[in-house]
């Protein structure tokens, strides 16, 4: 691989840094690489604002290549919402052209002493002031840094008003409307002192065995095209899937509270379609195109809202205005704030008013009613200049909660907000929520897609129920491995591709000769890294739970009566994992196994945070 760029922000010195090639070979890169690499960094008592924290965006072997929806990178730290392991990927552009600039990733320490942005032009790195765009919207930010730069064809990632101001759950944005959206890692970048990074390269990306590589892509592009999710997903967006979760009850209503919603339907994919739908956008050659083009008859072309989105400040809310969804998505967007945790905390603050838990005296005079969407919009103002009850807001559900005694009715798991697959409709995302090294998330498990009867026979994976219980528990593990080889490589989880042809794609690119299981135990690796990384920053055994809302039954839709039998679940999972199941850290004999004995002999020392 290329070498990582390390940048210090206090100093201001650059040092490529080149990775050693057994890590290279037992992680990939992405989320797993950084793993390793930050892992004597992540230590409990690291304050994610400090200089000291980390912040380091990698690629993968397959990005910028014209592989299958591999145009990601992933950015990973320390979360300031979680205090847990942190990584976010993101579509667009910008993870090829780092690429290109010879470099497969950056990684940033220390803090300037001003607001600054990078500029990586073909390799050479320029720290410039940031005087002209600190303060600018997402959008905003990157037409001003490109012009300053003015060579076109760069790309640019930038923060919002929202990282600049600390919100928790402030993201990273690049190409309009492209999010690295969860953990907060926004704010990270904000307490740095870093606007912006833009790059600009015309590499090539190297492959080990090219000749190979090509024919592989290209017939992995054409399986892709005739699948039929990527149908579903490039003519209906992520939202195509709306009516179906409606059905079986998996999409979120009421904050969780209830299990139908009418004129639901006018929220769907289809209902975009026939709506406000002008085109469709894609990443770096991807062949799926699952982003939304929408006109709200002003004539502007606008990003649509994809799926978490449209529930999030749809259904979540009792909206069922499609125009009002994108205008509080695209609000989130400029702000640069994440869709899932800040219409998951919104909807908290309605459920607490709704409860009396608040009142208009804590909302400045404002009436939280389900469906008010200038309600929702004035709160999402406040939560990104944190005015007003937006300080707490900005703080994430969890803290918003306790701020009102009001913790446990957050939906939240370990600091990061349920997004919208509700394990009452589909079990697996129970224990994928549960156990997530980042908090509840849908991005290193979409289980909820194995439960609806997707699963991939090369793998291995198994068929169940949807409400079956601790009988998934080892199927759910193993989907988890899967999709963290897909999070290092950086591969978008829309592209169903068979992992028979995955792992002839990385043997392709990284001269390698995997088996399927050689893959998956690699997926393996990097999960039982991440939990350790976890464990030494204080995650127990108890941590592995879901909120109250979801253990509860529904009494209406396609989950009622259902509620998943979590701790059934997860002891079969510790059995599955190799983990024990009092400590909920990974056993020596799983860890040596996986070639991480040292990483054994350090939870035994205590594993309490040193290096
Ligand atoms: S499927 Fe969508 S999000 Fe994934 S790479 Fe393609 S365009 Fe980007």
């Amino acid at each position: 691989m290329q070498p990582i760029l390390k940048v210090n922000l206090t100093t201001r010195e650059t040092s490529p840094y080149t990775v050693p090639a057994e890590w290279e070979r037992d992680y990939l890169g992405g989320a797993s690489l950084a793993a390793r690499l930050l892992y004597a960094s992540l230590i409990r008592d690291l304050d994610p604002f400090s200089p000291q924290s980390p912040l380091l965006f990698l690629t993968g072997p397959l990005t910028g290549t014209a592989g299958p929806a591999v145009g990601r990178f992933v950015v990973c730290g320390k979360s300031p919402a979680t205090g847990l392991w942190a990584e976010s990927n993101c579509g667009g552009f910008w993870g090829p052209e780092l690429r290109f600039c010879g470099y497969d990733g950056l990684w940033i320490t220390g803090k300037a002493e001003r607001p600054v942005y990078l500029w990586l032009n073909e390799g050479r790195l320029e720290v410039r002031d940031a005087a002209g765009v600190w303060g600018k919207d997402t959008c905003e930010a990157q037409q001003v840094v490109k012009r300053e730069i003015g060579v076109p064809g760069a790309h640019v990632l930038t923060i919002g008003p929202a990282g600049e101001n600390g919100v928790l759950f402030a993201g990273i944005f690049c190409d309009h409307g492209r999010t690295a959206g969860r953990t907060g890692l926004g704010a990270v970048m904000g307490a740095k002192n870093l606007k912006a990074i833009a790059v600009k390269g015309s590499g090539k990306i190297p492959l080990a065995d090219a000749g190979k590589y090509a024919p592989l892509r290209s017939a992995a592009n054409r399986l892709l095209k005739s699948d039929t999710v990527t149908q579903v997903a490039h003519d209906l967006g992520t939202s195509g899937v709306a009516d179906y979760a409606d059905y079986l009850g998996t999409m979120p209503k009421k904050y969780y509270q209830v299990g139908t919603f009418e004129n639901v339907d006018k929220v769907s994919g289809s209902s975009m379609a026939e709506t406000i739908l002008t085109g469709v956008s894609a990443c770096h050659a991807c062949v799926i195109a699952c982003g939304r083009v929408v006109d709200l008859g002003d004539g502007a072309k606008r990003k649509g809202p994809e799926y978490e989105t449209i529930v999030g400040f749809g259904p979540n809310l009792l909206n069922n205005d499609l125009m009002a969804i994108t205008r509080l998505g695209e609000l989130c967007d400029r702000y640069g704030m994440d869709t899932i945790s800040a219409s998951n905390t919104l909807g908290l603050a309605f459920h607490l008013f709704e409860k009396g838990i608040i009142t208009e005296r804590d909302t400045g005079g404002l009436a939280l009613r389900w469906g008010d969407t200038q309600a929702a919009a004035q709160l999402l103002h406040w939560t990104a200049r944190r005015e007003g009850i937006g300080e707490y807001l900005a703080q994430g559900s969890r803290r918003f909660g306790k701020h009102f005694g009001a913790e446990d009715e957050a939906v939240q798991v370990n600091g990061l907000e349920v997004p919208y697959h509700d394990p009452r409709g589909v079990s697996g995302m129970a224990l994928v929520y549960a156990t997530s090294p980042r908090g509840a998330c849908h991005n290193q498990s979409d289980y909820f897609f194995v439960d609806w009867g997707q699963a991939d026979e090369s793998l291995g994976l198994k068929l169940y129920s949807r409400h079956a219980g601790a009988e998934k528990a080892a199927n759910v593990a193993r989907h988890q491995d899967w999709r963290t080889v897909f999070n290092a490589l950086v591969m978008c989880f829309f592209a169903n591709v068979p992992g028979e042809i995955v792992v002839e794609l990385i043997n392709a690119a990284c001269g390698l000769d995997w088996s399927v299981e050689d893959m998956l135990r690699c997926g393996e690796r990097g999960w039982n890294l991440k939990r350790a990384i976890n464990n030494r920053l204080g995650l127990r055994r108890a941590n592995d739970k879901l909120p109250k809302a979801l253990l509860e039954p529904l009494c209406d839709g396609g989950a009622a009566g259902y509620v998943p039998p979590i701790e059934e679940m997860l002891e079969a999972y510790y059995a599955a994992r190799g983990w024990d199941p009092e400590t909920g850290r990974p056993g020596r004999e799983k860890l040596e196994s996986l070639g991480l004995g040292w990483v054994a002999d350090d939870l035994d020392k205590g594993a309490g945070g040193q290096g």
